[in-house]
């Protein structure tokens, strides 16, 4: 087989590989030696979106070991669900927090979010799709936006709101609750913009702020 057979995205995931050994792989072998060998033990989970533009690992410059991310549709969490179902995002948290004992979690949303503009759209009314039962996560909060903000706004507070829903719905997991009550276990909303590649913080109001870039 020649290289002119290979499809462009495999030869990308290739090449990529080959700049990783050269680079982080080498400088950082005695780290991913010791962390094979010894496990894992991130101070912070991380709750994402799956978007390609609005990468934590990337954000934060993070090293291996330090970020347990969980990513998918709108960085959502559920709130406690008892019923059957393969809960994945509830599975993360829940080692997270009992099995790796993080000291926070960081719920961290994004401009141009398309989860979000499609909870704005209504996919979470009709839920004929395993997006539009996900985001219907967010059909309360979209309905307080929808009434409070000019459509202008409504994608970006949205994508605030579904932050701090998110942050709500952590706190209806009794291991959550139990920790942040008692200290051991903090809670914070992030936002970051692609388009300016700005970093923001959620403070305890809920309000974003721009964390200094320098
Ligand atoms: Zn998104």
């Amino acid at each position: 087989m020649t290289n002119a057979q290979i499809p462009g995205w495999k030869q990308e995931l290739i090449d990529g590989y080959k700049s990783f050994r050269a680079g982080q792989y080498k400088e950082e072998k005695d780290l991913f030696e010791r962390l094979g060998t010894h496990g894992q033990n991130p101070k912070v989970m991380l709750i994402a979106c799956a978007d390609s533009r609005a990468d934590p690992g990337d954000i934060f410059d993070a090293h291996p070991g330090e970020l347990f991310v969980v990513r998918n549709v709108a960085n959502l969490v559920p709130p406690k669900d008892e019923t059957a179902g393969y809960h994945g995002t509830s599975a993360a948290l829940e080692f997270a927090v009992t099995g790796l004992e993080v000291e926070a979690i960081v719920v961290m949303g994004h401009e141009s979010c398309g989860g979000i503009k499609a909870c704005l759209a209504g996919a979470g009314d009709t839920q004929d799709s395993y997006v539009g039962k996900w985001i219907s996560i967010l059909n309360d909060a979209r309905d307080k936006i929808v009434s409070t903000t000019s459509e202008d706004g409504r994608n970006l507070q949205m994508e605030y709101e579904g932050v701090r829903q998110s942050l709500r719905n952590l706190m209806s997991f009794p291991c959550v609750r139990e920790r942040v009550e008692a200290g051991t276990l903090s809670l914070m909303g992030a936002y970051f913009s692609i388009i300016r590649g700005v970093l923001m913080f959620a403070d305890e109001a809920g309000t974003f702020h721009e964390v200094p870039a320098e």
